[in-house]
């Protein structure tokens, strides 16, 4: 995960505490960048280069300010404490610095979002903390087009924890002449997956925390999926209104004294009001794209993110449904005479058993729950 630091206490601290810079050092055209090589510097620099002018056209204001970055393998600000695995990042406005993790493949990610983080102006503290970290990862997703689809499926399967899981319809064969059937049959199961339990604070909940006085609260267990959350609604409102609506709504709330946006007119404005359009919501966002970023990068990603194992989401629940019904036959035969495929929310069929990546993630289950029933 991401996380922003605004420590108000911050500056008063002893320098002594804080952890030393990577050794070398490089300029961007908007600050220095230190990572533990010149070459990784300068790849780094490269993209700030490229990508801080993308983020001040893309978001208004977005006030021009050198901001330094370090590129940390032991991700840290303190000698104290050590970041998490799962923190990816972090913003210290208040030191006008970003230090990420050495994340290779998400580096454009993490660093676009992060800019974002550094360089937005006052007119946007009245956005939720949740809000942000959506908006963070909005303009990620529309400057890193390699991974917009990636950063789109694991956003909704968070968000999918306040309606109870992404609901999915998967159609599969029983074959002709398998225990004893004369005909083949077609079957449809309505399932969900889901990645973590329901969190325990409600949407409006989450999306009233502020930015400014308790933005860690995002990161309690209470509030898990938060970015997923924040990420659905403001994708939601950039669609109908623009960017610049987003936008409307926060120096309307700063215009009226109010701390923060409500929740009434984020609701109003991403069309979200209550769980079912938030079902509905989740469902029309599996397209044809995300399943494929769902099936093919996200259980790396979150093999990267997490301290936890990897998980194929998709395949668990293929596997869930086909067990009972097939354990006998190996997991190639199983895909080959069964013929899963998922049926999206505007109809789109999607044959599974050709998808490479589900196939070897289904046979890794199937072959383990195998073991385990010989056992
Ligand atoms: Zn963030």
């Amino acid at each position: 995960m991401i996380r922003t630091r605004v420590a108000a206490s911050l500056l008063a601290l002893t320098a002594a505490c804080r952890v030393a810079p990577p050794p070398q050092s490089v300029s961007s055209e908007h600050g220095a960048v230190r990572a533990e090589t010149v070459i990784e510097a300068q790849m780094l620099a490269d993209l700030v280069n490229e990508l801080y002018p993308r983020v001040r056209e893309l978001v208004p204001d977005t006030p021009d300010q050198d901001i330094e970055i370090w590129q940390q393998d032991d991700l840290r600000l303190w000698t104290h404490r050590r970041e998490p695995l799962s923190t990816r990042g972090f913003t210290v406005r208040e030191l006008h610095r970003i230090h990420l993790r050495d994340n290779r493949r998400y580096s454009r990610w993490f660093l676009v979002h992060e800019l974002v983080h550094a360089l937005h102006g006052p007119s946007w503290h009245t956005l939720p903390a949740a809000c942000m970290e959506g908006l963070c990862d909005w303009v990620a997703a529309r400057l890193t087009p390699q991974l917009t689809d990636t950063i789109r499926v694991v956003r909704l399967l968070e968000a999918s924890r306040y309606c109870g899981g992404m609901p999915v319809r998967i159609g599969y064969t029983f074959p002709r002449g398998y225990r004893g059937m004369t005909v083949s049959s077609s079957n449809l199961q309505h399932l969900r997956i889901t990645s973590d339990p329901a969190p325990e604070w409600s949407v409006e909940r989450v999306l009233s925390i502020d930015p400014l006085d308790d933005a860690e609260m995002i990161h309690r267990p209470e509030a898990s999926g938060s970015y997923g959350l924040g990420f659905l609604f403001v994708s939601r409102i950039i669609a109908a209104r623009g960017i610049a609506g987003l936008h409307t709504l926060c120096v309307r709330a700063a215009a009226e004294h109010r701390d923060l946006v409500p929740f009434e007119w984020l609701a109003d404005a991403a069309e979200l009001h209550d769980r079912r359009d938030l079902t509905r919501a989740v469902a029309a966002g599996l397209d044809r794209r995300a399943v494929r970023a769902l099936v093919d990068d996200v259980p790396d990603l979150l093999k990267t993110m997490t301290d936890r194992p990897a998980r194929a989401v998709l395949p668990e629940v293929i596997v869930q449904i086909l067990w009972p019904r097939f354990c006998e036959m190996s997991a190639a035969e199983c895909l080959d005479r069964t013929h899963p495929q998922l049926r999206l929310a505007d109809g789109t069929r999607i044959a599974l058993d050709h998808m490479h990546r589900l196939r070897r993630d289904f046979t890794t289950l199937w072959e383990a729950n195998q073991s385990r029933a010989t056992q």
